[in-house]
């Protein structure tokens, strides 16, 4: 990639050339600003790439594409034309060895749980008040939304093993979409209504590009011009001057002047890499903000299909993986036509055994789950295996983080010039559309300004 580092040439700097960075970087041109982006990686996408193995191509964990913001859908639909695809696939929850249908519906749990469950499910669907808006912690609102019963089958025991936090710890955004409209009022309304009430928060029709999610990444980066981005930049120090950010160095080598710039790296990076840097107080609040982390184990399997579906989650605390996906369920170009390719996520705090175990063990366990779930039949159906590490999968929203966040971006509003973008960057649940409603937002906003326009 060739390097634009002509302060005139580009007066709007970007560190980072994930979702955030690249549709920051994309309505930046579109405004006529000019612009060039950093990013440490070789590749573009961040965390949101997809990735080649022999014949199969997967994402770095499950990715969909969520049609919730009209202009950015459009957007996108420009950026990829056809092959943007509408996909229907319904996902699973993998529970005492069956599967149930997610998001929860009343008629398949009517099926598949055990009478005195589904009793009590009932019971307590009728003699709960209605959730309220404003549940103290995670725990709280799952168990005002679905009732204890299915809330400790299926929701908490899931998200603490996504987050590695007990649910009373976390807070309620944690749910981010997954809980929006369906609180019990709304579960009952579906069971006995039609299929116009389940409308509303099924999540098993997104788009999906034909070759993976990368490609909105990289359909974006090619629109915006390569010839702004710069990978194998890794940013290692901003200095500044109290007010603004004046230089930025690149692999700790090259300072270069920068007059406007909007950060997509992780928010507690940035307070780290200020050169002064921040009070011991600023410091150790960002120190106490923590990532989740996530290891993909990655297998090429040789029959056409292993489910029909988006994904198999497992809530069970015996399960180390979380989720499984099939990338050839959300668009058919993912495999050969007579094999496939499957993910299991593996959430990880760092330094922890489940962080640094073997790549070798980490497969034999999601061998030995595909095993016992009945999904594979041997193991020598595996034709190629990759491992992948995904850091900074989830900002940890515990309860009081926002406030976290909060004092950390107050703090960096001292710098006029420093604009903060994405999901590290604010410490936010957020989605890679709303990354690119903001960017849009951003870059009018930056246009307007007279200095900027190039
Ligand atoms: C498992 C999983 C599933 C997800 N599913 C969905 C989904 O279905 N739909 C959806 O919309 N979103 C989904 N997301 C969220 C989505 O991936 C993120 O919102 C998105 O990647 C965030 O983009 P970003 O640009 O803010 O950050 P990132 O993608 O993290 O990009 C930040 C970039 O900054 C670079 N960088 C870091 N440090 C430096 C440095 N010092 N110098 C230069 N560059 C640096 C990184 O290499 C990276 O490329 C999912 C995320 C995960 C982990």
């Amino acid at each position: 990639m060739s390097t634009n580092t002509d302060t005139k040439a580009a007066p709007l700097t970007v560190l980072g050339a994930g979702p955030a960075g690249l549709a920051t970087g994309f309505y930046a041109r579109r405004q006529g600003l000019g612009v060039r982006l950093f990013e440490a990686a070789d590749a573009v996408g961040g965390n949101a790439r997809t990735l080649q193995l022999g014949p199969f191509r997967y994402d770095t964990g499950a990715h969909r594409f969520h049609d919730k913001n009209p202009a950015v859908t459009a957007d996108v639909t420009a950026l990829l034309g056809d092959d943007l695809r509408r996909v229907d696939a319904p996902s699973q929850i993998c529970w005492r060895g069956r599967r149930i249908d997610f998001p929860l519906a009343p008629y398949d749990l009517s099926r598949k749980l055990p009478l005195s469950l589904l009793t009590r499910i009932a019971w307590e669907q009728l003699s709960i008040p209605r959730a309220s808006n404003d549940a103290a912690h995670f725990e709280e609102m799952a168990l005002e939304s679905y009732g204890p019963t299915l809330a400790r089958l299926f929701l908490l025991n899931y998200t603490e093993k996504l987050w590695g936090t007990d649910a009373n710890h976390l807070s309620p955004q944690v749910a981010g979409d997954r809980l929006e409209g369906l609180d019990l009022r709304t579960f009952l309304i579906e069971a006995f209504g039609g299929a116009k009430d389940k409308a509303r928060h099924l999540d098993g029709s997104f788009y999906y590009p034909r070759h993976g999610y990368g490609q909105i990444a990289e359909a974006t980066a090619d629109a915006l011009g390569r010839e702004h981005i710069r990978t194998g930049a890794r940013i290692t120090r901003l200095s500044h001057d109290g007010t603004r950010i004046r230089r930025v160095t690149v692999n700790d080598a090259e300072p270069i002047g920068v007059e406007t710039v909007v950060s997509t790296l992780p928010l507690t990076l940035v307070l780290h890499l200020l050169d002064p840097p921040p009070p011991d107080e600023m410091r150790s609040v960002a120190q106490s903000m923590r990532f989740r982390h996530l290891r993909l184990v990655v297998l090429g399997l040789d029959r056409a299909r292993l489910t029909p579906n988006a994904s198999l989650y497992f809530p069970e605390q015996s399960v180390p993986f979380t989720r499984l996906y099939e990338p050839k369920n959300r668009s058919p170009d993912m495999a050969p036509d007579s094999q496939t390719v499957v993910v299991l996520e593996r959430p990880c705090h760092p330094k922890t055994e489940a962080w640094t175990q073997s790549n070798a063990n980490l497969r034999h366990n999601a061998l030995d789950l595909l095993m016992e779930q009945g999904l594979i039949d041997e193991r020598k159906e595996v034709v190629a295996a990759d491992h992948r590490a995904v850091p900074f999968a989830y900002p940890i929203l515990d309860v009081g983080t926002e406030d976290k966040a909060e004092r950390l971006t107050t703090y960096l509003q001292r710098f006029e010039n420093l604009h903060l973008l994405g999901r590290s960057a604010q410490f936010t649940y957020t989605h890679v559309h709303n990354l690119y409603a903001q960017a849009r937002t951003l870059t009018r906003h930056l246009a307007a300004r007279p200095d900027l326009v190039g």
